[in-house]
């Protein structure tokens, strides 16, 4: 008898049909054999929902007591659904993070996982039953609620996965699978039957949420098998795997838009050892993750430095940046809320020349001007106005993508 994971995001359990249908799926399941360990998201829109009522009575509120009310979305769902499966016949309980104990570090909104006990998950099943897991969320040591980041279900599914050591981890979502772009902005976008773990860590962090980018990062790591597909119907999705060589042969696999990026601009600030040190220090002192930076040279011992932070901490990052101009007498910095990062992603890159001028051209051809670059070996991300966003991503899917990248 083998163990699946199978979980269902916030579209699949969106209503109550929905959840009869999850639940329907898995009864299915177990008839043909299997054992299920069952991980669902907040029904669609309620985490966001939760999140402004939040916002509306607490303009920076503490998040401990944010995670309390997030949290509450999925417990919801994981006690509907086992209702719903023991209605059906088909024995269930729910568990919380706390019941199942997925121990986390304390950083609220956005903890990680460190410890996970399978056991009494797999007692469960052992007895028969569906275990019913409420994602995102998990308990400190100190026994407070915490939350894994949005999209932080997929690593629960994953890292349970990982500690039951089930034979495979099924995501069940909204779209088909892995696509080389986003399908609801590039509708040319074409389903992957299977990506490498590197390639899809790239994805993720590069603004594709179909899959968080922990949860590829304990995938990797413990060798999971993931499984994205959709939940509604039964053809299969994409299979994450380990990278095989054939894959290099594509050059591109994917174009990807990250639209949680604001940009800060320092126009003028000496051009001496030690000011970007005391800028970006405090920066990360505050918990904030900077993306891109660039500095150019000035000829007159200044220089412009210009950095990229999510757009939700913009407002810190800039008082931040305020402060730090006053202390060495530079002029204010400028702020731009609307900005997106459209990124081109491929592990077979790193042996082609020729695709950064590619993509250059493929920008200037529909007159859409280039903020910022950064390159890997592996990616070229382009900061660009918000508004040209699917333009941008549709315009380098065609020519990357659809053409092929090799072809010049
Ligand atoms: P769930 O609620 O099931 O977790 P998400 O909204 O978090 O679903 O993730 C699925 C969404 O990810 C899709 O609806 C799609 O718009 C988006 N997405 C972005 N990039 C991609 C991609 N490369 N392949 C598939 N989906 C993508
Ligand atoms: N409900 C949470 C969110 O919307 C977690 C998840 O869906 O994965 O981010
Ligand atoms: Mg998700």
């Amino acid at each position: 008898m083998s163990l699946i994971v199978q979980k269902f995001g916030g579209t699949s359990v969106g209503s109550v049909e929905r959840i009869r249908e999850v639940s329907r799926r898995i009864a299915r399941t177990r008839a043909a054999g299997h054992e299920v360990i069952a991980v669902v998201s907040a029904m669609s829109g309620e985490t966001d929902r939760l999140l402004g009522l939040v916002r509306e009575l607490a303009a920076t509120p503490k998040r401990s007591e944010a995670d309390v009310v997030v949290a509450s979305g999925e417990q919801v769902t994981a006690a509907l659904l086992a209702l719903t499966l023991e209605n059906g016949g088909v024995p269930a309980r729910s568990f919380l993070g706390h019941q199942v104990r997925i121990v986390t570090d304390s950083d609220h909104t956005r903890a990680r996982i460190r410890a996970i006990d399978g056991q009494r998950l797999l007692d469960t099943t052992r007895r028969g039953q569906v275990a019913v897991v409420a994602g995102f969320q998990g308990v400190d040591e100190n026994g407070s609620i915490t939350t894994l980041g949005r999209g932080g279900s997929d690593t629960t599914a994953v890292a349970l996965a990982a500690a039951t050591h089930a034979d495979a981890c099924e995501i069940y979502t909204d779209v088909a699978g892995v696509y080389t772009s986003d399908p609801r902005i590039c509708p040319a976008a074409r389903k992957l039957d299977r990506i490498s773990y590197d390639e899809m860590l790239e994805l993720a962090s590069l603004g594709a949420k179909v899959l968080q980018i922990r949860s590829v990062e304990f995938a990797k790591r413990y060798g999971v098998r993931v499984h994205v597909r959709t939940s509604f119907g039964d053809e299969l999705g994409t299979w994450v795997v380990p990278e095989e060589a054939s894959m290099e042969e594509v050059t591109v696999s994917g174009i990807t838009l990250d639209r949680d990026q604001a940009k800060i601009t320092l126009p003028q600030v000496p051009d001496r050892p030690g000011v970007a040190a005391g800028l970006f220090r405090p920066i990360a002192g505050a918990g904030i993750i900077v993306d891109m930076i660039i500095q150019n040279v000035g000829t007159d011992g200044n220089t412009e430095l210009t950095f990229t932070v999510p757009r939700s901490e913009l407002g810190a990052a800039l008082e931040i940046a305020r402060s730090h101009c006053r202390e060495i007498g530079a002029p204010e910095p400028l702020a731009d809320g609307e900005i997106v990062k459209v990124s081109i992603v491929g592990l077979g890159m790193r042996s082609h020349a020729g695709v950064a001028a590619r993509v250059f051209e493929t920008l200037a051809h529909e007159a859409i001007n280039i903020q910022m670059i950064s390159t890997s070996e592996s990616k070229i991300s382009v900061a660009i106005d918000a508004r040209y966003a699917e333009l941008a991503v549709r315009a380098l899917h065609h020519e990357l993508v659809e053409k092929g990248a090799t072809a010049a």
